[in-house]
């Protein structure tokens, strides 16, 4: 037992978690990946995290922040050579303000995202971050990987959507930078240094989230089609057609589409012909239901008469909307429930998806010829989801060799074709070892420094993101 334990323990008295069985749903997360922590700490206020940050500074101790639980990155587990507390910021979770007129509201950082969104409608706005993880993961931990999500195209990532941020430091200062302005040029945007930095510069307990009008009408359709590029053009005349008001462009090959229709028992695909892609696409519009319709009808049938896509449907009511999001929101657990699976979050430039699918197609199956490839994502976005299934009969057959082998041939082709190997999610502790190979050496000496400027003890979440100066050669722990 760590002796500084009894000293948090005064502070935080049934907050405090030391038991085995308490701890443990927060040591493994959504991707199985299992971690280590002498305690589970969850304080309600910001006064709260900083007080347990200024005795870990004083003790020594590793701090590793979590919100839901629900980052693919494992970074939210903590799996540190050093003794480390959890921090949760689960109980953090007051709406403290909506101010309608400025079109904000402040938020603290253990407010479920689906919470967040809830308050702005509860005030006629929209807030329009949206994950499949929404009734779980915080907005906290939202803003600590810079979520992106299914609304990016119109609205952008969790750092366009946020103007303020309130945060301690790793030497539990407490930085109030919850200001509501959409203009703010007076130095360093110290906001920006904290959205991504994944819990490893200092700790968000609060934010100033910017809302959106409420769209009066949105309308979705699936639509088949054999070539990605077809999609990629599809997309640039749909835009222009609505003067941008496609929210959503989301892509599925057909093997991932099998895959979660096999999973969710669904014998029928909602697109009758067989096709290479499918696409998820949604338009809202301002202008009321028949106006999001006809955008949709006329830009799809424009592309069926041209050939550019083969087939689409536009749903006929909220319901069968609703059953088209869910296919491509029951996606992680369609994979997760195949056996070891080998995920890739990559973005390129539109026009790079096409020839970089097809090399990684060809390269992975030379390699691996009966693993299964998926690939989805947010096309709109420029970002892939491809995951190597296992054979289907072999569960267990990806070895962690292999992991690492297809992260290589994945990884190289992303980078020949001028991407980024993490597009949402985040570089956490399974990416880690990836960043020196892509970043340039002035890149990531910057960061080090960034890092040891503002936690100096590498306090923070050390191994996830960078790995920590005294790290053990040996990460097998
Ligand atoms: C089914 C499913 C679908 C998903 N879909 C998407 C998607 O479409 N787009 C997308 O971008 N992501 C997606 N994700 C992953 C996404 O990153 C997380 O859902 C979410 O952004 C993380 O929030 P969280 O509260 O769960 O954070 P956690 O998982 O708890 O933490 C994630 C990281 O942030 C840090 N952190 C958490 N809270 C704080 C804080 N307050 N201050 C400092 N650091 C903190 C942690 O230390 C960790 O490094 C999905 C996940 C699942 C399970």
């Amino acid at each position: 037992v760590n002796p500084a334990l009894a000293d948090l323990n005064g502070l935080f008295a049934g907050r405090l978690l030391v038991d085995e069985a308490d701890k443990a749903p927060f040591l493994v997360d959504w991707l199985k990946l299992k971690g280590d922590a002498i305690a589970v700490a969850m304080p309600e206020t910001t006064e709260g995290v900083a007080a347990i940050l200024r005795w870990a500074a004083r003790t020594g101790t590793a701090i590793a922040p979590q919100g839901g639980n629900t980052g693919l990155a494992g970074g939210s587990v903590p799996q540190l050579a050093r003794p480390t507390v959890l921090l949760s910021l689960k109980r953090l979770n007051r709406i403290r303000s909506v101010d309608a007129v400025n079109s904000t509201l402040v938020a603290e950082a253990g407010c479920l995202l689906a919470d967040v969104q809830a308050a702005a409608a509860e005030a006629a706005r929209l807030f329009p971050l949206s994950l499949a993880a929404e009734g779980s993961c915080t907005i906290g931990g939202n803003l600590a990987c810079n979520a992106g999500g299914t609304a990016v195209l119109r609205y952008g990532t969790a750092r366009e959507l946020c103007l303020g941020l309130e945060v301690v430091t790793a030497d539990g200062e407490i930085w109030n930078g919850l200001n509501a302005l959409r203009k703010n040029n007076t130095g360093y945007s110290l906001r920006d240094l904290f959205i991504g930095s994944e819990g490893t510069l200092g700790v968000i307990t609060a934010a100033v989230l910017k809302l959106f009008p409420k769209p009066r009408a949105r309308a979705t359709a699936m639509v088949g089609l054999d070539r990605v590029e077809q999609a990629a053009l599809l997309l640039a005349a749909l835009q222009s057609r609505s003067g941008g008001a496609i929210t959503t462009f989301e892509l599925m090959s057909a093997r991932a589409l099998a895959l979660v229709l096999a999973h969710l028992r669904q014998t029928q695909s909602p697109v009758e012909s067989a096709c290479r892609w499918y696409l998820l696409i949604e338009v809202s519009d301002q202008q009321g239901e028949d106006a999001a319709a006809a955008t949709l009808e006329e830009g799809l049938a424009a592309a069926l008469e041209s050939g550019q896509i083969k087939d689409a449907v536009i749903a006929s009511s909220l319901s069968q909307a609703a059953s088209f999001w869910r296919l491509r929101e029951s996606m992680n657990e369609a994979q997760a429930a195949t056996g070891k699976v080998v995920k890739h979050d990559v973005s390129l430039p539109i026009s790079a998806l096409d020839p970089f699918i097809a090399g990684v197609d060809a390269a992975l199956s030379a390699q691996f010829p009966d693993a299964r490839t998926i690939i989805y994502g947010h096309l709109g976005d420029g970002n892939l989801h491809l995951s190597a299934l296992p054979p289907e009969r072999d569960p267990h057959r990806l070895q962690p060799r292999d992991g690492a082998l297809i992260n290589r041939i994945v990884h190289d082709l992303v980078h020949e074709y001028g991407g980024a190997i993490s597009a949402e999610h985040g570089i956490g502790t399974l990416r880690r070892d990836e960043l020196p190979r892509y970043k340039s050496e002035i890149e990531l000496k910057l960061m080090r420094r960034i890092k040891t400027a503002l936690d100096p003890d590498w306090t923070l979440n050390p191994g996830v993101l960078l790995a920590p100066p005294d790290w053990p050669t040996d990460r097998s722990f």
